[in-house]
């Protein structure tokens, strides 16, 4: 995928996991990074292992949920750099609980950082890709979008949320030349899985019988982003083992 070399990609939730590795596949390929999420220090560590391809990686302390930060860091990197090819909207969380017993900042804390982040950072990259006449969105959802799970009514909700968006926004900028995606990966090995990745009867449940590794997904958003996928839009596509055949 060579045409990603040279391309401005903004990734959020860029300080561990999935996101970390989506980063370094970019770099791998020479394109210019812009890494956004909270903890700053995290990101500034990343940067270090990957400016080796003496590319741009600029890193940005932000928070998916606060639109005013969002549009600041956005318009920066527009201002500075001249074009936005590339956002992968990744920042996500859990805090699950039965709905029962789900606290209301439960509910709310999880909606906000994975669907209202995702329409932040989209609405505000959108106007410049407009402008631009060109653009690549992938937005991180998740299989439980499809499947459901115990204790996820928020996640799921967050996550089929953010499919809903994706093919309602793929259709809005279908004629501008811009793509909208959604990846929903499976059981993929980081922090946010640590507990349920040591549990073997789950693990059963994988047709592939092997979780997935952060590597799968950065594969995938590679592919979405680059003129290799210019005829797909509007999808949600499995990185899971076959676990939502
Ligand atoms: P991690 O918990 O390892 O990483 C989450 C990332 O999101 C961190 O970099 C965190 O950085 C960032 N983040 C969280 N809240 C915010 C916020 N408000 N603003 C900016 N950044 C934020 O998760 P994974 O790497 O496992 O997951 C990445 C994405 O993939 C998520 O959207 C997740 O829902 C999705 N996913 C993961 C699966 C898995 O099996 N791991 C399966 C299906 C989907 P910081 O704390 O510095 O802000």
């Amino acid at each position: 995928m060579n045409d990603l070399k040279d391309k401005n990609v903004i990734i959020t939730g860029a300080s561990q996991g999935i996101g970390e590795k989506i980063a370094e596949q970019f770099s791998n390929y020479k394109s210019n990074i812009f890494l956004i999420s909270r903890n700053i220090k995290k990101l500034n560590n990343l940067k270090s292992k990957l400016l080796v391809n003496d590319k741009i990686v600029n890193c940005y302390s932000g928070d998916v949920t606060d639109a005013n930060q969002i549009n600041d860091i956005i318009k920066d990197i527009y201002n500075n750099y001249n074009k936005i090819d590339v956002l992968i909207n990744n920042a996500g969380i859990t805090n699950d609980n039965i709905l029962a017993t789900m606290k209301y900042n439960q509910w709310h804390e999880v909606i906000n950082t994975n669907l209202y982040g995702t329409f932040n950072c989209s609405k505000s990259v959108v106007r410049y890709m407009l402008k631009q006449k060109s653009g690549k969105i992938i937005n991180i959802s998740s299989i439980i979008a499809e499947i459901g799970n115990k204790g996820q009514t928020n996640y799921s909700a967050s996550k089929a949320g953010i499919i809903g968006f994706t093919k309602s926004l793929a259709k809005e900028l279908a004629t501008r030349n811009i793509n909208v995606n959604a990846i929903n990966p499976g059981f993929i090995k980081t922090e946010m899985t640590e507990t349920i990745i040591n549990d073997k009867e789950f693990l059963n449940t994988i047709p592939l019988k092997k979780y997935g590794s952060a590597e799968d997904v950065a594969n995938l958003a590679c592919f979405l982003s680059s003129e290799k996928s210019n005829y797909i839009t509007g999808q949600a596509i499995n990185v899971d083992g076959g676990l939502a055949m």
